[in-house]
């Protein structure tokens, strides 16, 4: 029976975006082709060879017509294991980024603010856009520390139920040190977020407040990654560690069996490589010393790192036109020289000696 279109009745289309979407334009860095990939900030090398091994044999004994084991149990374990916490204390999910949208579905949303220190990650304010939350964005020193006056007026005025920090901070590149990580948990009335992707960079971490149950520590989550340092980025796991209740209202808002088998497994073998990856953590932390103090020559401002990335700012040069040079001669970095408070930056990641050996010749040769 053909359909009779009445008055109110609309032709069938797609439904409109979310109008509060539509001016997103997604999180992207650039996917090119080239010898030196230096714009991203993962591991330049693979997962160790008896991972590898092990992960093969592993796949084999995958019931994978099964669905997985829906609370990662064993996995929950091994990590628990590795902070000296316990497993009610760990939820993993697809990547640490998947962790953030976890907390903000469960904590945030409509009629809810989140606190953030910029220039910061920006995933955090992408994220809680995607969720409906409200953002509170107060600005970090202009050497990109943490201003405790900024972090007191903020989370006094806009008495967010989430306060995120980024520790190594992700683009600036240097830790909060653990006494203002203190003071801002005393300030904060709701949840303490702190993101630790490059924890194992970094002098100190936020786990040793939440471990040594500090007052306040039971509103604290701090987050970490297997992406960077454990070279598993092609796999997407992450995970979070806080009191059990910030745990299960993750797993309110988790999708049934969404940490597969493999990743699973790839997690748990990972752990068993703990020396190896600090053999590279101690490799890229030299490699860091060695970036540093070839642009400290050059005509850049370079701001001081705790993570496997430098920030810096051609002053001569313009950003844009480095970066070029840069792609020219197959070298990636990111470019954030249009980021909010971060104008005419550029980061690099600590690679291999060879790559970062390419990119300092590229950057001499872009700046002379
Ligand atoms: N947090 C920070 C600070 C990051 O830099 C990144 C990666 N760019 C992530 C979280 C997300 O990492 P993943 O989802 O791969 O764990």
């Amino acid at each position: 029976m053909a359909a009779v279109a009445g008055p109110d009745r609309q032709e069938p289309s797609l439904p409109p975006v979310r109008t509060d979407l539509v001016e997103l334009t997604g999180y992207h860095s650039a996917q090119v082709e080239v010898d030196v990939r230096l714009n991203t900030n993962e591991s330049p090398l693979p997962p160790p060879a008896g991972w590898l091994d092990e992960f093969r044999a592993g796949l084999e004994a995958i019931d994978f017509n099964r669905y997985p084991d829906r609370q990662a149990l064993a996995l929950r374990q091994d990590i628990a294991t590795s902070h000296g916490v316990r497993p009610e204390q760990v939820f993993c999910a697809n990547g640490s980024n998947e962790v953030l949208q976890s907390l903000m579905l469960a904590y945030g949303g409509p009629g809810r603010t989140l606190a953030l220190f910029e220039p910061t990650y920006t995933m955090h304010r992408q994220i809680a856009r995607t969720t409906g939350t409200t953002v509170a964005a107060g600005r970090r020193a202009d050497d990109h520390r943490l201003d405790l006056d900024e972090v007191r007026r903020v989370l006094a005025d806009e008495q967010p139920v989430l306060t995120f920090l980024c520790s190594p901070n992700n683009p600036s590149g240097r830790a909060d040190p653990l006494e203002q990580m203190e003071a801002v948990l005393a300030l904060a009335r709701g949840l303490l977020v702190v993101d630790e992707a490059y924890g194992q960079f970094a002098p100190s971490s936020a786990l040793e407040l939440l471990r040594g149950n500090d007052a306040g520590a039971e509103r604290m989550a701090v987050i970490r990654t297997f992406s960077k340092t454990w070279s598993m980025a092609g796999l997407r796991l992450g995970y979070l560690v806080a009191a059990p209740e910030v745990v299960a209202a993750c797993e309110l808002v988790a999708l049934p069996y969404h940490l597969d088998a493999a990743k699973q497994l790839a997690g748990r073998l990972a752990l068993r490589y703990v020396h190896e990856m600090e053999t590279r953590v101690a490799l890229l932390k030299e490699e860091r010393g060695k970036i540093a103090a070839a642009l400290a020559a050059l005509p850049v401002e370079s701001w001081p790192s705790d993570a496997n990335f430098i920030l810096f700012r051609p002053l001569v040069t313009p950003a844009r036109q480095v970066w070029n040079d840069l792609l020219d001669r197959s070298v990636l970095v990111r470019d954030c020289s249009e980021w909010p408070g971060l104008t005419g930056c550029l980061r690099v990641t600590v690679g291999l000696p060879e790559e970062n050996d390419r990119f300092l010749t590229a950057l001499e040769e872009s700046l002379r």
